[in-house]
């Protein structure tokens, strides 16, 4: 019997069918749809939301970090159709612009500094498909938050981390490469 029959017999007549042979048939079908969303998750090419600073190299705003690895798995993720997305609070700041902040960690200062990250991404030959934001989610949002299946950010809670003597903590390249191995995204 089909489960979708199954499904809309009345009370009286879901009592006749064997409760055993009822879950196994229960067991089998969702067996089958977590295969399909796993082979789904393996093998659909993501929209992958990066952060910059402490992510993809250390935190040394306003200027460009040093190389933790970064390159080399962002390649991989490129090269296996993903589509990577730029989702950093860097931004170029005009001369017009004014901070209205005395926060230390926050420079009000005029500068390129998205534009430098952007260089970052140039010159180590990692193509960009969005810059901020998903350039296909204003079909369906209006929300700022950049659309993406994953995200990979020093600050995200459960993000790998070195932890070096001095500085602030970056993202563990080796780890997470190994995760994205493990979940065949690289
Ligand atoms: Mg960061």
């Amino acid at each position: 019997m089909r489960l979708s029959t199954l499904t809309s017999l009345t009370s009286d007549a879901a009592n006749d069918i064997d409760r055993d042979d009822f879950d196994n048939r229960l067991l089998q079908h969702r067996f089958a749809c977590d295969v399909v969303i796993i082979t789904l998750f393996k093998t659909c090419e993501m929209d992958i939301c990066i952060d910059f600073d402490g992510t993809c190299v250390t935190h040394e705003f306003p200027k460009i970090g040093r190389d933790i690895g970064a390159a080399p798995i962002l390649k991989a993720l490129v090269a296996k159709g993903h589509r990577l997305i730029l989702f950093t609070m860097r931004s170029d700041l005009d001369p017009a612009f004014q901070a209205r902040s005395t926060h230390p960690e926050i420079v009000g200062d005029t500068g390129t500094y998205l534009t430098d990250a952007l260089n970052w991404f140039h010159s180590n030959k990692i193509p960009l498909w969005g810059i901020q934001t998903n350039p296909l989610q204003a079909r369906w949002t209006k929300s700022p938050k950049a659309y993406g299946h994953m995200y990979i950010d020093d600050a995200a809670l459960g993000c790998p981390l070195v932890r070096p003597a001095q500085g602030r903590p970056f993202v563990d390249w080796g780890k997470v490469g190994k995760e994205l191995e493990e979940r065949g995204l690289i």
